[in-house]
């Protein structure tokens, strides 16, 4: 299987090319040419196999260029039960809301305990097998811009990882302060973190500006380094995260929610449009889902744009209670666009053309057709996604997370202005203690709040008996490496100085 560029369909590479690139020279996505197709007979073998099973499938359909044996290792190495806290990586939870059922895909029991651990503790590996067929001998940079979950789950996944170097910018008030702790308190050899003034948009695009500066790569490549990217736009970030659609799907199967063949809805807490684009990836391989629910907080650009097929960044910018939802210009949509456009290059080069250039583009008239029919836009304001947490720990004991709250929502929004009774598969995107303050005011309002994070930890269990996972608990007695603060315009000597490559 060959991918192109979203924005030069002749600009081909391989799997490997694609993983260690990261982003294409044109500025453009890679992307797979075509989609392996799952039929029944495939599904039924699915059903059968756990996890890394049904991981290594679908691995081995789009990484043609990998062996039987690299794959293995790689879904071996990332999923253990030992990081995932259990067999099974990413489990279905069954709860309700009033009379809605609720189908939770827990992607969040990783070591940083957010469903960036997915995708993130697989792509290390994918990338040193990639390099070694592409550029061997180089020692990959990866820059990270993160508004918080992606900082720590990269760095956790590449940690020592031999011949990588990792490099991770957050905007210094854009992050929880167990977020912040989280990432300042890194262990690993290869490892460098630093805050950035500014939001984090500008902490994107003065990564992607460092990306594209030919003197720095020159730099790089005189000192035997080259650039890739850790973050939702590179292929291997989100392959593994069809993987868990598929195996949501065939959980729901065995446990008896549905049928073989049955069409369910997903429902996604959505920023960079990685994880919603990866179930719809699946959608196109043959998973039979109806509807793709596209959840936003009050950083509402995605809304707007599925309702009216006009995207514009040209809005104020909202510091919420979800704050890896809090993002304005979302890169993967540009993968959607251009499967949307019918594999249309020109299209899509426009439309990011002009996004660039005014920071605004509108779709033709067959893609908004096409938008409609398969998503549904909606978002979730800072008051309702308090008051779902509450009712859904108050009436059916399950406590979530503030982006899994925003999806709740918007979920119950679709039910009620729809009537659509189909099974829906809600993506729980992060661990409720990992945003304890958020969640704890909203099940306990009239509490004092204490003073640490870690006090909210422990009151929050308290409340709800619900464990803390082991790498939060473990978190408190850490101290922090990691204190820098740089100006985004100062960015690209930051990162040549930590290379110690100026
Ligand atoms: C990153 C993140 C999201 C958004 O996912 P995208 O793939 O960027 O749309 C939602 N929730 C949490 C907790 C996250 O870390």
């Amino acid at each position: 299987m060959l991918y192109n560029s979203t924005q030069n369909a002749r600009e081909v590479v391989s799997s490997a090319q694609a993983i260690a690139q990261g982003i294409s020279k044109d500025g453009g996505l890679f992307v797979p040419q075509e989609f392996p197709k799952y039929d029944k007979a495939d599904f039924q073998a699915l059903l059968a196999m756990d996890y890394r099973g049904r991981a290594k499938k679908v691995f081995s359909d789009f990484l043609t260029d990998f062996t039987e044996e690299e794959i293995i290792d790689c879904v071996s190495k990332a999923y253990t039960s030992e990081k995932f806290g259990g067999s099974n990586p990413a489990p279905m939870a069954y709860t309700k809301l009033g009379d809605t059922p609720l189908n939770v895909l827990e992607l969040w029991h990783g070591p940083t305990c957010a469903f960036k651990d997915m995708a993130l503790q697989i792509l290390p590996h994918l990338l040193t097998k990639s390099l070694k067929k592409t550029y061997d001998g180089k020692d990959a940079v990866i820059l990270v811009a993160t508004s918080g979950d992606t900082g720590k789950a990269a760095l956790e996944g590449f940690k020592d990882v031999e011949h990588t170097k990792i490099i991770v910018f957050y905007p210094v008030d854009g992050v929880s302060p167990m977020q912040k702790h989280q990432m300042n308190t890194q262990e690993g050899s290869n490892v460098t973190v630093c805050a950035i003034k500014g939001n984090f948009d500008d902490a994107q695009t003065g990564v992607k500006k460092i990306f594209t500066t030919p003197e720095i790569s020159e730099k790089l490549a005189e000192n035997n380094m080259l650039f890739s990217s850790a973050n939702s736009i590179n292929w291997g970030r989100l392959l593994p995260q069809i993987v868990y659609y598929i195996s949501a799907y065939c959980d729901l199967v065995n446990d008896g929610k549905i049928a073989l063949g049955d069409k369910i809805n997903v429902v996604v807490p959505t920023g960079n449009f990685g994880n919603i684009l990866a179930s719809y990836y699946a959608g196109l391989m043959g998973l039979p889902v109806a509807k793709f629910i596209c959840a936003s907080n009050s950083n509402n650009v995605l809304t707007d744009f599925i309702n009216t097929g006009i995207y514009d960044k040209n809005r104020d910018f909202y510091t919420t209670m979800s704050p890896s939802m809090d993002i304005l210009v979302s890169s993967n949509l540009e993968r959607l666009l251009y499967k949307l456009s019918g594999d249309s290059d020109v299209s899509t080069k426009e439309w990011m053309d002009s996004l660039k250039s005014t920071g605004k583009y509108e779709v033709s008239d067959e893609v908004k057709a096409v938008i409609r029919e398969k998503f549904f836009g909606g978002f979730c304001g800072e008051e309702q996604t308090q008051s779902i947490i509450n009712r859904l720990f108050t009436q059916s004991g399950y406590l979530c997370d503030t982006h899994t709250a925003v999806a709740v929502n918007v979920y119950e929004q679709y039910v009620k202005n729809t009537g659509d009774t189909t099974p829906s598969v809600i993506a729980s995107t992060a661990s409720p203690y990992k945003f304890s303050k958020a969640v704890l005011k909203a099940v306990s309002p009239d509490c004092t709040l204490p003073e640490t994070e870690f006090e909210m930890v422990d009151m929050l269990f308290d409340i709800s008996k619900m464990p803390v996972p082991a790498p939060l608990a473990s978190l408190k007695d850490k101290k922090a490496r990691f204190s820098d603060v740089t100006e985004v315009d100062k960015m690209p000597e930051y990162v040549l100085s930590a290379l110690s490559i100026e």
